[in-house]
């Protein structure tokens, strides 16, 4: 039977049997237990399921990234330690010394350096593109060694929507998958795997968990992807791996599980970025009622964006709900229920004002984090990117007067009250 989506957030993943725990057992165990060593080299050969050490595959990981897999519409899904170890391990798990990306220009700090810095040292290049690029463009930054086409939905923390079709069908007419970023709209108000995508990966340390309680990531799988259609440019999942005595993953896994599975029996394997079982037991507590969550949050943005049009102290707003948004069309055609509760501002007068403006506020408190209950700001030019000059601010897009607000769970009226009051100060 196949359940709406409200159902999966609540009851997806794990389905007790008789007498077993009614919630998400925390399996709080490194290792399980066999009779021979006949049961237990089974699972070394992956020739059957099941578990044997933690830094590789725990049930209550498991079962929510089930979850979350069938959120998205995926076929397989696993849990990393954080969103970073996500968007790494889905990019290397098809990439490696020699490989290139294609990867949306807009896209988080940590993402952006991940791939430009680190993953370039292990000799793999990247072409970055406009997310607003025309597709003659993005054709054009494709090479013969491409292996993965990256981007988000809505990037963190410019606020672009991606055109997903647009990004999808480049990366197919080059033969390779496209990755997306899917962690600001979460699979209640975008499912990137309709529209085209093959991997989605997520930070579940935002919405997900949406309490600001655990850190973590979750990669999922659409299974559309033909990796042996593309054998020749993706040998780790088309030829035998002989650390797994010569199994093919494209070929005993087959479409729908070689990428998760080699995902777990290679990387996990030997960079152990694992979720701790209880970071899992939390994000499940989180993901069922993330479908109650995200229309509040979007209501809030979508109320704070509208005051903050008006305002005679602000100067822009960034919200792709307004309907002068630069984004409003792609955001209606891809989220029609709203994206996220993310809003950014630039207020009149630069840094100065920023600053006065944050020590003015008092319900939304100054953090770093977004996408959780409890509504909070940041003014990059002066805490994140200090370091920049107004100039150099300016040149990144980052102007020293911009505000990133994440709405969270509290009444609109009084966070609108908040940012007035605020704004009156300055
Ligand atoms: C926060 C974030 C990440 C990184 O996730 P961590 O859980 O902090 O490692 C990646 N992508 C996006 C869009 C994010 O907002």
């Amino acid at each position: 039977m196949s359940y709406n989506i409200d159902t999966k957030c609540v009851q997806a993943g794990y389905t007790p049997g008789n007498g077993e725990p009614r919630q998400v057992p925390i399996i709080q165990s490194t290792t399980f237990k066999y009779a021979t060593s006949e049961d237990m080299g089974k699972l070394f050969d992956l020739e059957a399921s099941g578990y044997f050490y933690t830094r590789l595959q725990n049930p209550t990981n498991d079962y929510v990234a089930a979850k979350i897999a069938e959120l998205e519409g995926g076929t397989a899904g696993m849990l990393t330690s954080s969103g970073q170890a996500a968007n790494f391990f889905a990019l290397f798990n098809v990439c490696e010394c020699g490989s290139h990306i294609v990867s949306s220009s807009s896209i988080y700090g940590g993402t952006f350096n991940l791939i430009a810095v680190t993953m370039a040292k292990m000799g793999i290049d990247v072409t970055f593109v406009s997310p607003d690029c025309t597709e003659e463009e993005l054709n054009a930054a494709f090479k013969d060694n491409t292996r993965a086409v990256f981007g988000e939905t809505i990037a963190n923390p410019a606020l672009t929507v991606l055109d997903i079709e647009k990004f999808a069908k480049a990366a197919h007419s080059h033969g390779v998958p496209f990755i997306i970023d899917n962690t600001f709209p979460t699979p209640v108000n975008c499912r990137p795997i309709e529209w085209g995508a093959d991997i989605v990966t997520h930070s579940t340390t935002k919405y997900m968990d949406g309490h600001g309680v655990a850190v973590g990531g979750a990669i999922v799988d659409s299974g559309r992807f033909d990796w042996m259609a593309h054998a020749e440019k993706f040998p780790g999942l088309c030829t035998p791996d002989e650390s797994y005595h010569g199994i093919t993953y494209a070929e005993k896994f087959g479409q729908g599980g070689a990428f998760i599975t080699k995902c777990t029996a290679q990387l996990m394997r030997d960079f152990g970025c694992i979720q701790s079982p209880q970071n899992a037991f939390y994000l499940n507590l989180g993901l069922e009622s993330l479908h109650v969550r995200m229309p509040k949050h979007v209501e809030n943005g979508q109320a704070v964006a509208e005051f903050l049009k008006d305002h005679p102290k602000v100067a822009n707003v960034n919200y792709s709900g307004l309907k002068d948004d630069k984004y409003y069309e792609l955001a209606q055609k891809y989220m029609p229920n709203g994206g996220c509760g993310v809003v950014s501002f630039e207020i009149e007068g630069g840094r100065d004002a920023a600053l006065r403006f944050m020590k003015e506020l008092k319900l939304a408190a100054i953090e770093t984090h977004v996408a959780d209950a409890r509504t909070c700001c940041l003014n990059p030019a002066t805490s994140t990117h200090r370091q920049m000059s107004d100039e150099q601010l300016e040149a990144a897009g980052i102007p020293a007067g911009l505000i990133r607000m994440s709405c969270g769970l509290e009444d609109k009226e009084d966070l609108i009250a908040d940012l007035a009051q605020a704004l009156d100060a300055i």
